[in-house]
């Protein structure tokens, strides 16, 4: 018997924020294979005999190198009816999702993609930061503050971060020095609004709002997943939490 791999996202950490045609697929998978960012009390929905297989994998750090988790879906599902590959967030945003998904596609496997709710859009919310807000924002991108040094980090065009926009930045933590300077070299004001939001909407997070200049300090020894968010929407937070 051939399955289906269903490729979907956990949320950003609170089991809530879990969408309901996941949590239909958790409850039915045979097999769910997951990464690290994903709240270990939503593999709890899953049905006693799941076999619930762990990839860990976060920023760069993977246990299961990315070749060898496609070829464990497609063993995977070649001998289960179910099966269910759970990340954190959204399965595509920075998720590799739709590597997975073609390799399944070309190797004959059905899947489906179930869209989750992306940490760069929640987390800043539920911190009390809208993401985009008339008047301060004339859109938003959301940026990987990783790369493979074997690429090199200048691979980021910085030119193109001038527009007054909202930026959100994932896995950029250990970047975060190095993104500022950037940001400020390119002609954005030092006090330019920036916040770090570590462990959003988990109940340890935490919220560090600073400028261009002095966040680095401020923030750097924040625990992860924690996110970068900069622009006119930060300053938000401190009218929507009553602070003043
Ligand atoms: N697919 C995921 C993102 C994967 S990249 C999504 O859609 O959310 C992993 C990065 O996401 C982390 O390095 C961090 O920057 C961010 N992230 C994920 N969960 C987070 C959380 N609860 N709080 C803050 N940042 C988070």
């Amino acid at each position: 018997m051939i399955g289906k791999v269903y490729l979907t996202g956990a949320g950003p950490g609170d089991f809530e924020l879990l969408t309901l045609k996941a949590l239909r697929v958790i409850r039915e998978a045979d097999v769910i294979v997951y990464d690290r960012l994903v709240n270990p009390d939503i593999l709890k929905e899953a049905k006693s005999d799941c076999e619930c297989i762990y990839v860990g994998k976060e920023d760069k750090h993977h246990i299961l190198p990315q070749n060898e988790i496609n070829t464990l879906l497609y063993a995977k599902a070649q001998k289960h009816k179910v099966v269910v590959r759970l990340k954190g967030g959204d399965a595509v945003v920075f998720g590799r999702g739709g590597e997975e998904a073609l390799f399944l596609a070309s190797h004959g496997i059905d899947f489906e993609f179930i869209p989750g709710i992306t940490s760069a859009i929640a987390v800043p919310q539920m911190a009390n930061i809208p993401i985009t807000h008339r008047g301060k924002s004339v859109s938003f991108r959301v940026v990987t503050g990783y790369e493979a040094p074997s690429k090199g980090y200048a691979q980021l065009n910085w030119e193109t971060f001038k527009q007054d926009e909202t930026i959100i930045f994932l896995m950029g933590l250990h970047q975060l020095e190095n993104i500022c300077k950037q940001l400020i070299k390119i002609g954005k004001p030092k006090d330019y609004p920036v916040a770090v939001i570590s462990r959003g909407t988990l109940v340890d997070e935490k919220v560090m709002v600073a400028t261009l200049e002095n966040i680095y300090e401020k923030a750097k020894d924040l625990p992860t997943p924690a996110l970068i968010i900069v622009g006119k929407v930060v300053t938000l937070r401190e009218l929507l939490q009553g602070e003043i």
